[in-house]
């Protein structure tokens, strides 16, 4: 058996309760530090937080969408989005 320890991926807890479960199976945790919820298992088209940093620089670096999305198979939807949100942070 394998044991996962979850870390908040905000605050970096180990203090982590199972938090119901969403309409698609998923299993939401709420961290008892800071209080927010996320989920464990991002679904398999999530893109981790290094794969994202690591596109988003890339596209710093060459400026073009259309070879992001050949290098690293990322939609541009999902870049863009990704990009908003930066822009917004
Ligand atoms: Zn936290």
């Amino acid at each position: 058996m394998v044991t996962i320890i979850l870390h908040c991926p905000y605050c970096g807890s180990e203090r982590l309760v199972k938090y119901g479960i969403t309409p698609n199976g998923k299993q939401p945790y709420r961290c008892r530090a800071c209080g927010r919820q996320h989920r464990a298992h991002p679904g398999s088209n999530a893109y981790s937080e290094t794969a994202r940093e690591t596109i988003l620089r890339a596209y710093q670096e060459r400026s073009s969408l259309r070879g992001l999305t050949r290098t690293f198979g990322v939609s541009r939807n999902t870049v863009s989005a990704w990009l908003k949100k930066k822009a917004l942070s």
